[in-house]
C-alpha cells in the first residue's frame, strides 16, 4: 500500500474530483465533501491546455473531454474592430495536439464526477468539514451541513466522525482549509480587475479562441461548441464595487464601448435578459510548503492564479495527478507530500505570477522587476515553457 489507505477530500471541483478520480484507481478509499448541491451552477467554460488534457488522459477521461469539447490549435488576435491580425500557433512541445479543448463547465464536471465516482469515490454535496483534529496516526474529522456562503455550517448531530490518512483541501480561492492550517497569512486579494462571462451563438467561423484589446478592456471568445461560445471580458474594477444583477447587460455593454466591426455587433446582441456571470480577479499564492502534517491544501487553495493563461484549472488537475502518484511511490506520507510539493511548486507559482504580471500589464499597473522579466517571456514565451516542460 502506499503513504494513505483512506483520504478526504474537501472540495469537488476540477481538482478534487480529478483526486478522488485518481486515488480511487489507485484502490484509494476517498470520500468527497462539496458544499454547493449537486445541481450548482458552475459558470460557463474553460479551456483545457494539452497538459491539462494530458492530466486527465491519466484518469482516463481525455477522450470523453475531447468528445463534447470543441478542440483548436493556434490563438487569434483580433483588432478592437474584430479584424484578425494575427495567429499565435501553439508552441511544439511535449503534449500533442489538439492543444486546447474548450468545454463547459458542468460538462466537464460531470465528467470528472463521473469518473470519480466510478473509481468508487463517495461524493457527499452540500456538505464541509466541521472540525479536524490531527494525531500522529491519523485526522479525525466531523462534518457539518453546508448552508450557504453567507451562513455558518451547521454541525451534523451524533453522526460521530470519521478517520483518514491524509484530508486534502481542493476548496478553492476561499479554502477552509487552507485557513486551518495557515490562519489568516494567506488571504485572496482582489487584483482590481473582473471578468464577465457572457454566453453567444458561435460564429460559424470562431474556430479559436479570438482576443481582443481596446485600452485596458480585454475581450476573449472563446467556442465550446458547435453551437455555444461566450465572450469573456476582462475589465478594471477599482475599489472592486458590488453590481445589480439586473444591470449587469448594460455594464458590459458600456464596458465593450471601444470596440467596434463584428465585436460592436456582438456587444450589441447582448440583450437586457442575457444571463451574465461576474466574477472579480482575486488571488492567492501560498509561498511555503502546502501541507502540514496529514492536512495538504492543492489547486486554487494554494495558488489561485487570474485566467490571462487559461492554465488555473489545469494546474489543478496536475496537481491532483501527481498528488495520486506520489503517495502510490511513496510509504512515508511526509516524503510524499514533500516530493510532491517540490514537483509541481515552481510551475504553478509561475503560472499564478505570470497571469498576475500579465494583468498587470494590460491594464496598465505599475510592475515590480520579477513582473517585468517575466513579461519577457510574452504569452507565447509562457506557453513554450508550460508545454515543454514535464508536470
Ligand atoms: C473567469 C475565469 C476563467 C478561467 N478560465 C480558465 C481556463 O480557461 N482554463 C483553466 O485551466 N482555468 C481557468 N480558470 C481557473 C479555474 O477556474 C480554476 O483554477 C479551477 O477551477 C481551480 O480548481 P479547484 O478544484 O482548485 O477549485 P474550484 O474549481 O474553485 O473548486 C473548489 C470547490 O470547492 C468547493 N468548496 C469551497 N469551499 C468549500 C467548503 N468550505 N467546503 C466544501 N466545499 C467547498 C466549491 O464549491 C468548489 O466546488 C478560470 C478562472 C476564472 C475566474
Amino acid at each position: 500500500m502506499g503513504a494513505a489507505g483512506r483520504v478526504l477530500v474537501q472540495g469537488g471541483g476540477v481538482g478534487g474530483l480529478s483526486l478522488a478520480a485518481a486515488l480511487g484507481q489507485r484502490g484509494v478509499e476517498v470520500d468527497v465533501v462539496e458544499a454547493a448541491g449537486s445541481d450548482a451552477v458552475l459558470g460557463v467554460g474553460l479551456n483545457q491546455p494539452n497538459n491539462a488534457l494530458a492530466a486527465l488522459q491519466e484518469i482516463g477521461v481525455r477522450e470523453q473531454c475531447l468528445a463534447v469539447g470543441f478542440p483548436f490549435e493556434p490563438l487569434v488576435v483580433w483588432s478592437p474592430a474584430g479584424a484578425q491580425v494575427a495567429a499565435i500557433p501553439p508552441p511544439a512541445g511535449r503534449y500533442g495536439t489538439p492543444s486546447n479543448n474548450a468545454i463547459s463547465r458542468p460538462a466537464y464536471n460531470a465528467i470528472l464526477r463521473d469518473a470519480a465516482e466510478k473509481a468508487g469515490a463517495r461524493i457527499r454535496t452540500g456538505a464541509t468539514i466541521w472540525e479536524m483534529t490531527e494525531d500522529a496516526d491519523g485526522v479525525e474529522v466531523e462534518l457539518a451541513t453546508w448552508t450557504g456562503k453567507h451562513t455558518p455550517p451547521v454541525r451534523d448531530a451524533g453522526s460521530g466522525s470519521d478517520r483518514y490518512d491524509l484530508v486534502g483541501g481542493f476548496d478553492g480561492v476561499r479554502s477552509k482549509v487552507r485557513e486551518h492550517l495557515f490562519g489568516d497569512r494567506y488571504t485572496p486579494e482582489f487584483t482590481g480587475s473582473a471578468n464577465w462571462r457572457i454566453t453567444l451563438p458561435r460564429p460559424a467561423d470562431l474556430t479559436s479562441i479570438a482576443f481582443a484589446l481596446a485600452g485596458p478592456v480585454k475581450a476573449v471568445l472563446t467556442p465550446i461548441s458547435a453551437e455555444q461560445m461566450y465572450i469573456a471580458l476582462v475589465t478594471p474594477e477599482p475599489g472592486n464595487p458590488r453590481h445589480d444583477p439586473d444591470d449587469f447587460p448594460r455594464l458590459v455593454r458600456d464596458r465593450m464601448a471601444g470596440f467596434s466591426g463584428r465585436l460592436g455587433e456582438l456587444r450589441d446582441s447582448i440583450r437586457d435578459d442575457a444571463s451574465i456571470n461576474y466574477t472579480p480577479l482575486e488571488q492567492v499564492v501560498v509561498r511555503e510548503p502546502w501541507f502540514r502534517g496529514r492536512i495538504a491544501i492543492a489547486g486554487d487553495a494554494a495558488h489561485t492564479s487570474t485566467p490571462h493563461l487559461a492554465q488555473g484549472a489545469a494546474m489543478a488537475v496536475e496537481d491532483a495527478v501527481t498528488l495520486a502518484a506520489a503517495l502510490d511511490e511513496h510509504s512515508s506520507l511526509s516524503q510524499a507530500l514533500d516530493a510532491w510539493y517540490r514537483r509541481r511548486r515552481d510551475r504553478a507559482l509561475f503560472v499564478a505570477d505570470m497571469s498576475l504580471a500579465l494583468l498587470k500589464q494590460e491594464s496598465g499597473k505599475d510592475l515590480t522587476e520579477r513582473e517585468a522579466e517575466l513579461l519577457q517571456l510574452g504569452i507565447p514565451g509562457a506557453q513554450a515553457r508550460l508545454a515543454q516542460e514535464a508536470y
